[in-house]
């Protein structure tokens, strides 16, 4: 699952239940929305070798321009 903090606009990926942002460790993180969903996609193609990180269950991105 893809979430989203509104604190710090951190988008992240956890396959677990999480219940703070790991950037900012506020608690206010929700499901991320379809155009955040379709950007942290954008950043797995980028990013390609992404996969070391599914080991750990956490995969991070930053938004960038907002
Ligand atoms: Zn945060």
């Amino acid at each position: 699952m893809i979430y989203h903090c509104n604190a710090c606009r951190f988008n992240f990926e956890r396959f677990s239940a999480v219940s703070a942002c790991p950037d900012c460790g506020k608690q206010d993180i929700r499901e991320a929305n379809a155009a955040e969903k379709a950007e942290v996609m954008r950043y797995r193609k980028e990013f390609g070798p992404v996969t070391r990180f599914y080991t750990t269950g956490l995969i991070r991105w930053k938004s960038r321009g907002r």
